[in-house]
């Protein structure tokens, strides 16, 4: 593939909590339209770090570029609007509301910051979201599901609705943090397929466990130990680089 410049670039970022250190001192940047994973043992800090480039939390040190524009602690709502969004590893779904009403609330979190839940079913008469929320149902092939409260999908479908949530507000670059835990073979196919069509014209940052897909899926990988950068690389290299077997393949 065909990289632009560079659009995000962390220069020693560090996050404690009290005397925990998730993160230390992580130097990591990412060019256009590349599709980079992220991979290390639990623990690691890779949802932290995530969650540092997403703006959802601010690095105890270091800095945050972004398209150009130093986005350290600016928050997220900021930082979307910038065009860069995350799904989350935890589900962050609303149970009652239904598939369209969920993946409306990032659209008006991007238009307006803060917002009440009671606007979600008044915005769905008066703004003009509705094209873009018909096309993430499409791309995340709920389109069929779009009426139907979260609570009733399978879990495979509910983890698609969050890879929505991130797709919803249009980004130029889209985090994923595992998106495919705890999917049965069949969901992790469609999803792995998923992954590579979101790719297309956009760059992608992938925190995944499951081996197969990132060697399948990324251009290069980035592995994370106790917080720590111990090596970036192409997944052939990653694959056969003996610290990485040693702490996470497992020998
Ligand atoms: P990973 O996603 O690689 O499994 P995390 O980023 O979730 O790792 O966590 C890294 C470390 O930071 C873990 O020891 C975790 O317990 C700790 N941690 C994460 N979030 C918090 C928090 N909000 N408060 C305190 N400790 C946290
Ligand atoms: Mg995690």
């Amino acid at each position: 593939p065909e990289y632009g410049p560079v659009i995000l670039e962390a220069r020693g970022v560090s996050k404690h909590f009290g005397g925990l250190a998730a993160n230390s001192d992580v130097d990591f940047s990412v060019r256009e339209f590349e599709m980079r994973a992220l991979i290390g043992p639990n623990g690691a800090g890779k949802s932290t770090f995530f969650k540092m480039l997403a703006g959802v939390m601010a690095p105890s040190a270091g800095t945050i570029h972004f398209d150009g524009e130093d986005i350290t602690g600016v928050g997220v709502t900021r930082v979307c609007q910038m065009g860069m969004s995350t799904s989350f590893q935890i589900n962050q779904l609303f149970d009652r509301l239904t598939v369209r009403e969920n993946l409306m609330i990032p659209c008006l979190g991007k238009s307006r910051g803060r917002f009440k839940l009671d606007m979600i079913r008044r915005a769905e008469r008066v703004s003009g979201l509705d094209a873009s929320i018909e096309e993430t149902l499409a791309q995340v092939g709920l389109s069929h599901r779009a009426d139907t409260p979260v609570s009733h999908l399978a879990y495979g479908e509910k983890r698609r609705v969050e890879i929505g949530l991130a797709l919803a507000t249009q980004p130029k670059l889209l985090l994923l943090d595992e998106p495919l835990a705890g999917m049965g073979p069949e969901e992790r196919a469609s999803t792995v397929a998923l992954i590579k069509s979101l790719r297309r014209g956009r760059t992608v940052i992938v925190v995944e466990h499951d081996m197969d897909a990132v060697f399948e899926l990324a251009d290069s990988i980035s592995v994370l130990v106790e917080g720590q950068l111990l090596v970036e690389g192409p997944p052939g290299e990653i694959r056969a680089h003996p610290k990485v077997q040693e702490a996470y393949l497992g020998g």
